[in-house]
């Protein structure tokens, strides 16, 4: 099937579903816990209808379309403001890594009840010592027979307390450099000896946790890819990650300075100066991501102009309504949603990657400038 027969497709199949409630709205990367019951129905109902997994192979539950009608799907939920997933964590994170380096038991195990909604995912890269510099990661595996045995603490692990997985990596031989001593596992999320304890942040919701390991007993066929290959295997899990902030994000961030303009005060030059700064790096980013089709090197360039943008966007809407007015006058209620949004913004600049880590990416990778010091 064509992309553009494809396209007029999903807009009919996105239309009827917001017309009869059955579209879950749009929440981003992280799973807002109030929507949880309505997500996985509306992740459910596009596995059974043909809307999920379309570039995976049809042996393990995808369509078997291309990358080009995934995109197609993500802009237009964008365009619709309907989420495209239950969560980045299994259907982008977990869904591509088992898919390039799962055995076939594992693809089979794991991917189809992915697609359903039946498996949620989260993603245990992240430690109390070690974001920006993960390879430093402390948790341990050691290889014991036909287990290994987990110890360690994993922290900001976003949907850590709904989910049945998790994407781990963990330390599997101290002696090597600090990257080439890592292992990636499917971690299942019930093993005993796993304790979840969600953490509260400044919007009030608590979205993400910290995660304890004990002892924990996981089976040796939780490892995917080779054994300390996980560097590899993560590195590419991070691109996707930060890949997902591409075409469909500059869509809905058009949007939202659309939506902004009419809001705005145009007699005030600051105004006027930021307001156009925005627009034209949110129209400049539309245009470089919908000619890049994909390409993983501009996944840091999509990543830190995304989640910039969106911040100054958020501080120009909080602006333009008049902040105090907003939170005690008669639109109170309404003007709370983009008060959630300021609340929020600042840690996209740091989930997958924070924009410093993302520069330097950037500079050292894209630019081939000299690498800072280590
Ligand atoms: C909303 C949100 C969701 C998240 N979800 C998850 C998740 O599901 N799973 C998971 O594993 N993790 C998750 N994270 C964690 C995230 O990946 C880390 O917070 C991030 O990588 C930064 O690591 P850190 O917090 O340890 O900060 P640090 O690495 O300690 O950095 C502190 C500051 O120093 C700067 N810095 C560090 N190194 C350099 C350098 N070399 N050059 C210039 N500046 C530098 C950083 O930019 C930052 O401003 C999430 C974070 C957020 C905010």
């Amino acid at each position: 099937m064509t992309v553009e027969r494809f396209r007029d497709e999903v807009v009919d199949y996105l239309t009827a579903a917001v017309g009869d409630g059955r579209a879950c709205p749009a929440y981003g990367a992280i799973l807002t816990p109030g929507l949880y019951e309505h997500a996985a129905a509306w992740q459910r109902y596009c596995a059974e209808q043909g809307f999920a997994g379309l570039h995976w192979p049809t042996e393990f539950g995808g369509r078997g379309l291309t990358r080009a009608h995934s995109a197609v799907w993500y802009e237009e939920c964008a365009r619709a403001e309907v989420a495209p997933y239950l969560n980045l964590q299994g259907i982008v994170l977990a869904g591509e890594a088992l898919l390039r380096a799962g055995t076939d038991e594992q693809k089979e195990r794991l991917l189809p009840p992915t697609l359903t909604g039946d498996l949620v995912w989260c993603q245990l890269f992240s430690e109390p010592g070690a974001g920006s510099d993960l390879a430093g990661l402390q948790t341990r595996a050691v290889a014991d027979g036909d287990r290994f045995v987990v110890n360690g603490q994993k922290v900001w692990s976003s949907n850590a307390d709904v989910a049945h997985y998790g994407i781990l990596l963990a330390r599997t031989d101290p002696e090597r450099p600090a990257h080439k001593g890592l292992s990636f596992f499917c971690y299942d999320m019930s093993l005993p000896g796993t304790e979840v304890r969600p953490l509260r942040q400044m919007t009030g919701d608590a979205e993400f946790c910290e995660v304890f390991l004990t002892d924990v007993a996981m089976p040796a066929d939780a490892l995917l890819g080779g054994l300390h290959e996980g560097w590899r295997v993560a590195m590419a899990v991070l691109e996707d990650e930060r890949g997902s902030f591409g075409a469909a994000g500059a869509v809905s961030l058009n949007r939202r300075l659309d939506d902004l303009a009419p809001n705005l005060d145009p007699a005030d030059p600051v105004t006027r100066d930021t307001f156009a700064g925005l627009l034209s790096r949110g129209r400049a980013l539309g245009h470089l991501l919908s000619r890049c089709d994909g390409d993983a090197r501009h996944a840091p360039v999509a990543k830190v102009m995304r989640s910039e943008m969106d911040f100054g966007a958020t501080e120009r809407e909080l602006m333009a309504n008049g902040a105090v007015a907003m939170l005690t006058g008669p639109d109170a209620a309404a003007t709370a949603e983009v008060v959630d949004r300021f609340l929020y913004s600042p840690g996209m600049r740091i989930a997958g990657g924070s924009s410093e880590i993302q520069r330097n990416i950037i500079g050292e990778r894209l630019l081939e400038l000299p690498r800072e010091p280590r």
